[in-house]
C-alpha cells in the first residue's frame, strides 16, 4: 500500500514507523526544513497516565476564562476572536456533558498502551534517549490534591497505580525539593517517566527511513481537494497518488481537510518551556515533578533542566523570553540553584492543538483513504506510539489493540 504522512512531528513520525514495518510503502511530507521543529521542539517530556488532563471537566470553563481575564500567570489570552469564543462555547458544552469523564478514561487508557508501545519499540530497535523514571505532583495546599481528586479517583477505577505522600516521605523520593517551601502533600506516579521527546522523534526517523520511509522535508502540502482526496499537492508543484492519506499536521490539520467536508474543532493553546543547563546535580530534580497550583513541570533531561506551562489563547506580541517569569518563579520555589538561569537559557513557545473535548481523533476521517492522527493537545509526546500503532494497525485492516472508544470525529 502507498501510503502518506502529512507533517513530521513525533505524531508523523512515529505513524511513519508504524507504517513502515506493517510493510507500507510510506512517503512522509513535512513543511519545515527538518523534523519535529513545532510542537514536539521541546515538550516537558511527560509520559504516562498519571497526570493526563482531558481539560474536560464541569466548572472548568469558567474558571479558566476568569484565570485569563483576570490576569493570572498561569493563563492568558490575546483579542477576542469569534473563532476562540465558538470554541469556548464548544468546550464548556463539552465539560458539561455528564459523560465528560469518559474523556479522561480513554486518555489515560491510550497513554497507558502508548508506554507499552514506547518500551517496545525502545528494546525492538535499541533506541538510546534521555530518560528518567517517576513523576510527582506536588500540593502546595490541600485545595490542590482536592482539584486532583476525580483524576485520582479515575486512576483506582481502572488499575492505574500511585501513592499519596506527606512532605517527609515526598522529600525522601525528591531530596533536592527546597527546604524553604512548605506544602501539604504530593502524589507518586512510579510508573510515569520523563523521555526527550525531540531526541526519540530523531531515533524513530532514522528507524523509519531504514524500513524505506521516504522523508521528504521543505514540502508543504496543499489543501486537500474533494476531488481526488488521495492525491498529495504540495506548494512546489508535485503530485502524487495514494491508497491511504494520513493526516498528522497537528495545529494545520483542520487546514488540510476543510474542503474535504472535514471539520477538526481544534484551537491553538500555546504554551512556554524553558531550557537550562544543570548547575549542581545535588540540586536538581530525579523525578518529573508537577506544581499542582500552577500546572508548571520540572523535569531533568540529561545536562538540563526543562521547566514548562502556561496556556495562552490569541496572538502574543511579545518575545517568548517575557512572557516565562511565572516558569522562573516556580522553578526556584521547589529547586532553587539547579538551573544555570543566568546563563543561555532556551526559552520556547510552542502550540497545542486542543480539541473541544480535550482528547486527540483518531481514525478515519469519513473520506475514503484518508485518515486523522491529530488534536493531541497537552499529551501527543505521551500518546504518539500507541496512537500510531493504532492508526496503522487501521490502515492496514488490522484490531486496534486499544479500545479507541471516544476518539472518532464522528463524536463532534
Ligand atoms: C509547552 C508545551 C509542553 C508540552 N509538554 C508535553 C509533555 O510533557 N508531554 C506530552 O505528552 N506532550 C506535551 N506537549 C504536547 C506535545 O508537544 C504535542 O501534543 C505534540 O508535540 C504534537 O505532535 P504533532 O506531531 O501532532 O504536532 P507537531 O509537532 O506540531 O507536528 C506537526 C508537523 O506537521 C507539519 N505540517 C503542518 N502543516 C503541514 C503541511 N501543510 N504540509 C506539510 N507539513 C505540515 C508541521 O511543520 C509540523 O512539523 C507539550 C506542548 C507544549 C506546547
Amino acid at each position: 500500500m502507498k501510503t502518506a504522512v502529512i507533517g513530521a512531528g513525533v505524531i508523523g513520525v512515529t505513524t511513519a514507523l508504524e507504517l513502515a514495518s506493517h510493510g507500507h510503502d510510506v512517503v512522509v511530507f513535512e513543511k519545515g526544513s527538518g523534523i519535529a521543529q513545532e510542537a514536539s521542539f521541546a515538550t516537558g517530556g511527560f509520559i504516562g497516565p498519571g497526570l493526563m488532563h482531558a481539560w474536560t471537566a464541569p466548572g472548568l470553563p469558567f474558571k479558566t476564562v476568569g484565570k485569563m481575564l483576570f490576569g493570572a500567570e498561569t493563563h492568558a489570552f490575546h483579542g477576542l476572536a469569534n473563532a476562540w469564543l465558538s470554541w469556548l462555547w464548544q468546550w464548556q458544552k463539552a465539560s458539561a456533558h455528564p459523560e465528560y469523564k469518559l474523556k479522561l478514561e480513554s486518555l489515560q487508557r491510550l497513554a497507558f498502551y502508548s508506554q507499552e508501545v514506547l518500551s517496545g519499540i525502545t528494546e525492538q530497535y535499541g533506541l538510546q534517549y534521555e530518560s528518567s523514571q517517576g513523576c510527582m505532583l506536588i500540593c502546595r495546599q490541600e485545595k490542590d490534591l482536592k482539584m486532583f481528586q476525580p483524576q485520582l479517583d479515575l486512576l483506582t477505577d481502572n488499575g492505574f497505580h500511585f501513592k499519596k505522600l506527606d512532605p517527609t516521605e515526598a522529600r525522601k523520593l525528591e531530596p533536592a525539593l527546597s527546604e524553604e517551601q512548605s506544602f501539604h502533600s504530593a502524589v507518586m506516579f512510579a510508573n510515569d517517566s520523563i523521555a526527550n521527546c525531540r531526541q526519540f522523534a530523531l531515533l524513530a526517523k532514522q528507524q523509519a527511513s531504514l524500513l524505506g520511509a521516504d522523508f521528504r522535508t521543505g514540502q508543504e502540502v496543499l489543501a486537500l481537494s474533494p476531488d481526488a482526496p488521495r492525491t498529495v499537492r504540495t506548494l512546489s508543484g508535485s503530485s502524487e497518488k495514494f491508497d491511504h492519506v494520513v493526516i498528522c499536521a497537528g495545529i494545520h490539520s483542520k487546514s488540510l481537510v476543510k474542503h474535504l467536508g472535514v471539520e477538526i474543532p481544534s484551537l491553538a493553546v500555546h504554551g512556554y518551556t524553558l531550557s537550562s543547563s544543570v548547575r549542581q546535580s545535588i540540586d536538581a530534580p530525579v523525578l518529573g515533578v508537577m506544581d499542582a497550583k500552577h500546572h508548571v513541570s520540572i523535569a531533568r533531561t540529561g545536562q538540563r533542566i526543562r521547566v514548562s506551562g502556561i496556556a495562552e489563547i490569541g496572538a502574543n506580541k511579545r518575545p517568548p523570553e517575557q512572557c516565562v517569569s511565572l516558569l522562573y518563579k516556580v522553578l526556584n520555589d521547589w529547586f532553587p540553584g539547579a538551573a544555570k538561569t543566568h546563563e543561555a537559557v532556551q526559552v520556547w513557545r510552542g502550540t497545542r492543538d486542543v480539541l473541544t473535548d480535550g482528547v486527540p481523533i483518531l481514525g478515519h476521517s469519513g473520506v475514503p483513504g484518508i485518515w486523522l492522527n491529530t488534536g493531541h493537545g497537552n499529551h501527543g509526546w505521551a500518546n504518539s506510539c500507541g496512537s500510531a500503532r493504532a492508526i496503522a494497525d487501521m490502515v492496514s485492516g488490522r484490531g486496534c489493540e486499544v479500545d479507541l472508544k471516544g476518539l472518532g470525529i464522528e463524536r463532534f
